[in-house]
């Protein structure tokens, strides 16, 4: 992709190698690359934090415009920047002083947090775009699922359709890898749905294939870690409130799908590595 940080990439490098220095490894994300991912990634989490409220209800995701929830005052463009206005309102609405929810710098700051991650891990441009297009997707799904318990359609579809594209644009030869992880993600979910109905829904499964389309061979990594965290999680929940609470807990397997996800993208191939060293051999 030719850009102008390609382009002064090129040169720093040019310059580098002038003044016989080490220039910076071609493929090695620089400051700015980096700093423009935390900012995109602040930004969509802004959006994110809309999503996350209005999708569940059924609102216009674009109208109204954002506003205060106790007063109804439109929020102005300064009062909207991402994480700084939060801090700077001392997390109260310039008007009526009502509280801000914490939960929107956080969404924000850690939205951007994990866009500069998936950034500095690196990869192709393939793999870096569909990490930083799947991680914005995985906040408001887990983030909606555990409080709402659905995983939206509408949510899931934007996923598959954004695998498909970014994939086979950036990544075309990638693609057959990746669909057939998702065919066996979601076939696999499918059916431990079938065999325990209480347990998954059919968004889990949904889900899983878009795991597929997104991380190829890594959603293997991803789903052992999901099924372990919510394997130790159920297990947390009948040790303090023992077996009659948790047995009626129905706790939503999609935050644990987002979670494995993330740790196949950030560690997946060490993961991978470990157990083919250690229990392979
Ligand atoms: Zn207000």
């Amino acid at each position: 992709m030719p850009s102008r940080q390609g382009r002064s990439g090129d040169i720093g490098r040019t310059i580098a190698e002038a003044l016989k220095c080490d220039a910076p490894p071609a493929d090695h994300p620089s400051m700015e690359t980096a700093t423009f991912a935390g900012v995109f990634g602040a930004m969509i989490g802004s959006f994110l934090n809309v999503v996350v409220y209005r999708l569940p209800r059924r609102e216009s995701l674009v109208r109204p415009a954002s506003h205060c929830t106790a007063c109804g005052t439109a929020i102005k463009p300064y009062d909207n920047i991402p994480v700084v206005s939060w801090l700077l309102l001392r997390g109260r609405c310039r008007n009526c002083s009502a509280p801000i929810s914490k939960r929107y710098p956080l969404v924000e700051a850690f939205a951007a947090l994990l866009c500069v991650g998936a950034v500095l891990a690196g990869g192709s441009s393939a793999t870096i775009a569909l990490n930083v297009a799947f991680i914005l997707l995985l906040v408001p799904i887990a983030l909606i699922d555990a409080e709402h318990r659905i995983i939206p359609n509408r949510l899931t579809a934007l996923g598959a359709i954004l695998a498909l594209a970014i994939g086979t644009a950036l990544d075309p030869s990638g693609e057959p890898a990746r669909l057939i992880a998702g065919a066996a993600a979601g076939g696999a979910l499918l059916i431990a749905a079938m065999a325990y109905p209480g347990g998954m829904g059919m968004g889990d499964v949904k889900l899983a294939g878009v795991m597929g389309l997104f991380l190829g061979s890594a959603v293997a990594p991803a789903m052992l870690v999901a099924l372990l965290a919510g394997v130790l999680f159920g297990a947390l929940i009948l040790g303090r409130q023992g077996a009659q609470v948790a047995r009626k807990t129905a706790v939503p397997f999609g935050p644990f799908l987002a979670f494995g996800s993330l740790v196949a993208i950030f560690v997946g191939e060490p993961l991978v590595n470990l157990y083919t060293t250690h229990f392979l051999n």
